[in-house]
Formats: structure tokens, C-alpha cells, sequence
């Protein structure tokens, strides 16, 4: 490609509504345009490197074993409604009537539309292991679209849904999937992780993130400073303390706390450390309200109560039902004295000698409560975040935490779908039996900007080969010169012949110019022919992550670009 001829509308400022690094660049670079809130155009540049990223996927998912398929985007309500999800998914499912007034959506996700394909035409066991993946557009109305390509609201998503005869099956394709999901993420040169993230009711390791390590994350990741435990904030575990058996307070008084009502507040109105405070939080669940105990410094994990629970939905409970619930305002909750409601505590609580809890009475606080003997707890387990410094819940080692961008998530449904859709098959012994099901996303787009966030500095975008969207920039400088302009058409087409896509930047800029939009845009290696070089038979060779030159003899020109891309990660 000729730069002369591609479409790169590059832009000298930073766009003024663009918050994240890999926005900015890719707006900058003239890679996309938005169109609306969420919705964004690929450019020719920005859409090379989409598929850079879905032929990896592709090729990757294809080396595995599975098939590529493509499916509809507008979906009937039927089949949402018969999974139970049509109601469930809430505003994020973009809903519209078509001329028949039959109500449709925007695919978010497909496992209604595939376990409805699979089980018309799936009978028998021997139809399986099947797994089925697409690479398409996705619509979720997400209520904050920000970031660029980051958390679009249409978007490029690799869906994949696995279905097998045994539970053994399931978790080998798990497995396989999980091994392709690294090859993956490695190829494209991210530095990633894979975490363990919350498999709601299915439980066990069945559930992981694949997380690009980058502070602009939305996500938090938790990992070991000792051994590979690595997880999600949702997922990471807390191991529980040892009991304390003793009891250093007193006799439990009731004192007036005034207009305190914060943490810290009561904390220092009382003279004590947010650890000696208890924090009762009454949630409503869809099985009826319950209180949570969390020590004054510890930060309550809902995703924990509610897989303890096993509740669908859970929120903090407002005023009028903690009045229902406490008898009490807001602020003022604890424990002592409280009936109709399930009690859980953390396991921390049981380690605390003497405790600060609410009395359910506006103003009122009581100290020296034993959670020995002061109150009754109708289950204890692990429902707090982990935070940093807690003690790695594998080895003696202590949790850090970090940043992370999340571009895939791999997932064992078990049968939530077949049961609700009724997709079965004849097992070996002619009886019908649910299939078990595995779903693996990767958000393709997303994929591009989180390389762009880990990949940058104060000129532009430094692509990984792999995602470039062009490997090789071959820049002519100085004045029009037939010698120049034949050996770069020359170099031109050994590297296409060789399998590297390259762009000529053949327009009449100063080199300045030039060498500005290929550092701004990211590719790898720079080519440089001038008088100078050339009358020695050498042009100049620029790594943009290196940002080193080199000159080389003509001839070799093509094992020195071989070289520094091979060698990119090195
Ligand atoms: P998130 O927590 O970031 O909203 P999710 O858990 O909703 O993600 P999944 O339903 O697991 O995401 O979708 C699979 C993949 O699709 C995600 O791992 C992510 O990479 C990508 N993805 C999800 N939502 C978006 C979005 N709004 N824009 C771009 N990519 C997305
Ligand atoms: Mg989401």
C-alpha cells in the first residue's frame, strides 16, 4: 500500500472527549471515528488491526478443534424468555418491536441462539463434543460507553459455546480452551494473566479472566508475591482467621455517639481503630433481607454473599426496609439483639476480642460487645474483598493487587442453558440427558485497545508485529530521486513477496513529517532510503520499540526486518 493512497486522517491534537491513552492514539492515528456514544467506525488502519486479531483468534480456535460459525444478530424474545434471561438481563439488552410487533433484541451474547441451533439437530451422544465459535458484532447498551474501543456499546466479540455428553468432557474442553486462550493472548505479545474469576453457582476453578496487566484498567487484579495465585477481586479468596477465645471487654455499654454515623467518624469519635468496628450491612436478596458483618476496615464482597446465598440478586437494603429489618436508621445497624433476619459473618469478626456495634437506635452505638457470646451469627464464611497485604489464601506469601483490562473470560455454564432450553441428547444406555455447556469470549476490539494501552509512549502507538497494521514503513527522504524511489519499489516488493505487509510512504512530506505519522501510527519497523545510505548500497532500519537505527546492506535487507521482528519480545 502506497501512503499516498490509504485513507489516514491523523490528527495533531489530542481529541478533547478522549480519556484513556489508547482512545486518544487510536483518534489520533486515524485508525476510528465515532460515530455515536459507544459506536465507533474502523478505518482502514483500525480495522487491519481488528483482523490481525481475529485471524490469530480464528486460527487458534480452528487449531482446537472448534468451528466457526456466524449467527444472527436481532434474536426473537422467545428463546431470552425461555432461558429465563429476558427479564434477568435488564436495560444492557437493547429491545425493539419489528413491523408484526414481535418483540426482538440486539445480541449481547449468544447462548440462547446457539443451545436452540444445537438442540434441534444434536440427538445423539455420539453428535458430541461439539463447540461452535463466531467472531461478530455485539450490542450491549452499556450504561457508561467510555473509553473508546475499551467499553464500546457495539463491539467485535469471539463467542464460543461448547457442548459435551460428560462432565469429564466438559472440563477437557474447558481445559483446551483455557491452553488455546494463552496461545492467543501470547501471539498477540500482551502481557497478561489469567485469573480466576467468580464461577457463580457451578463453583470450582471453572471460571477465568484473561486480564492485559495495564493501569488504565477497569478491573482489579489480585496475585501472590510468592506463588501463581492470581484472581480477580470479585474470586480471591480470604482465608479464615483462627477464633479468638478470649474476651477483653467488658460489660457491653451503650454510649451516644451523636451525629457520627461513618466509619471513621465513630472511629475517631470513640478513640479506636476502624478494625475494632463492626459494620452491619443489611442487603435485599431475592429470598428476603439478610445482615452481613464486615470488620470496620474490610470492604464487603456481594458476589461472596450471594453465591453463600445462592440468591440471584443482591443489593444494599434502603431506609425503609433496614427500619423494617433493625427497627433502626440508616447508619445506625448492629447485630445485638437482632431477630427475623439472617446473621452472617466474615471470618474476621470471630478473630475480634471486643467490638463497637450499632445499636439500632438513632445516635446510639454499643462498645464492648463480645461477638463470642454478644450476638448470634447464623453463619460465618468469606464475604470481604481481599486487600492488599492480606495473606495469600495457597501460600505464605502476601496478595498484591493491580490493574488489569479484561479481553477474555472463559466460562463452565454446566446445564443452566440445556435445562432451561431443554437441549438433550440419548446418552449410551437410549436415556435423555442435559448437555454441559462451556462459553469462551474474547472482546476482539477491546483486544486492539488494551495492546495500545500497554504499548505507547510520549509519539504514539508501539504495536506488537503481530497487531500492526502494517509490519514495515519504507520512507523515502529528500528530493525526488529516481535511484530512491526504485530501490524502495524494490525493497517494496521483497517484502511483500516475503509475507510482510508494508506501506510505502511515498508522499512529498518532509521527513519530519513522515517520521512523525509512522511513529504516531505505530509501526514496527521504519525503512528509511536516502542519498546518503544508498550511495554506500545501505538504507536505515528503525526498531520503534528500540528506537534504534541500524543500516543495512541492501541485500540483507530482508533478514534484517526478519531479524528485528523475530526478536521483537526478546
Ligand atoms: P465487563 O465486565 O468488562 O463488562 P463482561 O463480563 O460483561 O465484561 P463478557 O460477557 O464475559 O464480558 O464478554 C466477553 C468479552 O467481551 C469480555 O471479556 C470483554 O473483553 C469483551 N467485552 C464485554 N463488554 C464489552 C464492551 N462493552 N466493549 C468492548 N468489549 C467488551
Ligand atoms: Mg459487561
Amino acid at each position: 500500500m502506497k501512503m499516498s493512497k490509504l485513507h489516514v486522517p491523523t490528527l495533531k491534537e489530542d481529541p478533547a472527549d478522549a480519556e484513556v491513552i489508547s482512545h486518544k492514539l487510536m483518534l489520533r492515528a486515524g485508525m476510528i471515528r465515532k460515530l455515536t456514544a459507544g459506536i465507533y467506525s474502523y478505518l482502514p488502519l483500525g480495522y487491519r488491526s481488528l483482523r490481525k486479531v481475529e485471524q490469530i483468534v480464528r486460527e487458534e480456535m480452528d487449531a482446537s478443534e472448534a468451528q466457526e460459525v456466524f449467527l444472527p444478530t436481532v434474536q426473537p424474545s422467545e428463546l431470552w424468555k425461555e432461558s429465563g434471561r429476558w427479564d434477568y438481563y435488564g436495560t444492557e439488552l437493547l429491545r425493539f418491536r419489528d413491523r408484526h410487533d414481535r418483540e426482538c433484541c440486539l445480541g449481547p451474547t449468544h447462548e440462547e441462539v446457539i443451545t436452540d441451533l444445537v438442540r434441534r439437530d444434536v440427538r445423539s451422544y455420539r453428535d458430541l463434543p461439539l463447540n461452535l465459535y463466531q467472531i461478530q458484532t455485539k450490542f450491549r447498551d452499556e450504561i457508561r460507553p467510555r473509553f473508546g474501543l475499551m467499553r464500546g456499546r457495539e463491539f467485535t466479540m469471539k463467542d464460543g459455546y461448547s457442548f459435551d455428553a460428560t462432565e469429564e468432557g466438559a472440563e477437557t474442553t474447558y481445559m483446551i480452551m483455557r491452553d488455546a486462550y494463552e496461545r492467543i493472548f501470547r501471539r498477540c505479545s500482551l502481557q497478561f494473566r489469567a485469573v480466576e474469576a467468580d464461577s457463580g453457582p457451578i463453583g470450582g476453578s471453572f471460571s477465568h479472566e484473561f486480564m492485559v496487566l495495564a493501569n488504565t484498567g477497569e478491573d482489579t487484579v489480585v496475585s501472590c508475591d510468592r506463588c501463581d495465585y492470581a484472581a480477580n477481586l470479585e474470586k480471591a479468596e480470604i482465608r479464615p482467621c483462627e477464633p479468638c477465645n478470649e474476651s477483653i471487654g467488658t460489660v457491653p455499654e451503650k454510649v451516644s455517639t451523636q451525629s457520627v454515623r461513618t466509619i471513621e467518624e465513630v472511629s475517631q469519635f470513640l478513640g479506636i481503630t476502624p478494625s475494632n468496628l463492626i459494620k452491619t450491612l443489611i442487603l435485599k436478596t431475592d429470598k428476603g433481607p439478610v445482615a452481613v458483618l464486615i470488620r470496620g476496615d474490610h470492604e464487603l464482597n456481594d458476589v461472596k454473599v450471594k453465591n453463600y446465598l445462592a440468591v440471584t440478586e443482591i443489593e444494599l437494603a434502603d431506609e425503609k426496609l433496614i427500619h423494617e429489618v433493625t427497627g433502626g436508621p440508616l447508619g445506625f445497624s448492629g447485630p445485638v439483639g437482632l431477630t427475623g433476619v439472617t446473621i452472617l459473618a466474615d471470618h474476621s469478626i470471630r478473630g475480634m476480642q471486643s467490638a463497637v456495634v450499632g445499636a439500632n437506635e438513632k445516635d446510639f452505638h454499643l462498645i464492648n460487645v463480645s461477638p463470642l457470646s454478644g450476638f448470634k451469627v447464623d453463619g460465618y464464611g468469606d464475604f470481604r474483598s481481599a486487600a492488599a497485604g492480606d495473606p495469600c489464601p495457597r501460600c505464605d506469601g502476601k496478595l498484591l493487587m493491580s490493574r488489569g483490562i479484561e479481553v477474555g473470560h472463559i466460562f463452565k455454564l454446566g446445564t443452566k442453558y440445556s435445562e432451561s432450553m431443554n437441549a438433550t441428547f440419548l446418552d449410551p444406555d437410549g436415556k435423555e440427558t442435559f448437555m454441559i455447556m462451556g462459553c469462551y469470549g474474547i472482546g476482539v476490539s477491546r483486544t486492539v485497545a488494551a495492546a495500545i494501552e500497554q504499548n505507547h509512549d510520549e509519539d504514539g502507538i508501539i504495536f506488537p508485529p503481530p497487531l500492526a497494521p502494517f509490519s514495515v514503513i519504507i520512507t523515502t527522504v529528500g528530493a525526488k530521486n529516481e535511484e530512491i524511489d526504485a530501490t524502495a519499489e524494490n525493497i517494496y516488493q521483497i517484502l511483500w513477496k516475503n509475507g510482510y505487509d508494508t506501506l510505502l510512504d511515498d508522499r512529498n512530506e518532509r521527513p519530519g513529517v513522515k517520521f512523525k505519522d509512522a511513529d504516531l501510527i505505530g509501526i514496527p519497523v521504519r525503512l528509511t532510503i536516502g542519498k546518503k545510505a544508498l550511495a554506500e548500497g545501505k538504507v536505515e532500519l528503525r526498531s520503534r520499540k528500540t528506537k534504534q537505527t541500524i543500516l543495512v546492506e541492501i541485500n540483507n535487507v530482508l533478514d534484517a526486518v526478519t531479524d528485528m521482528i523475530s526478536n521483537w519480545d526478546a
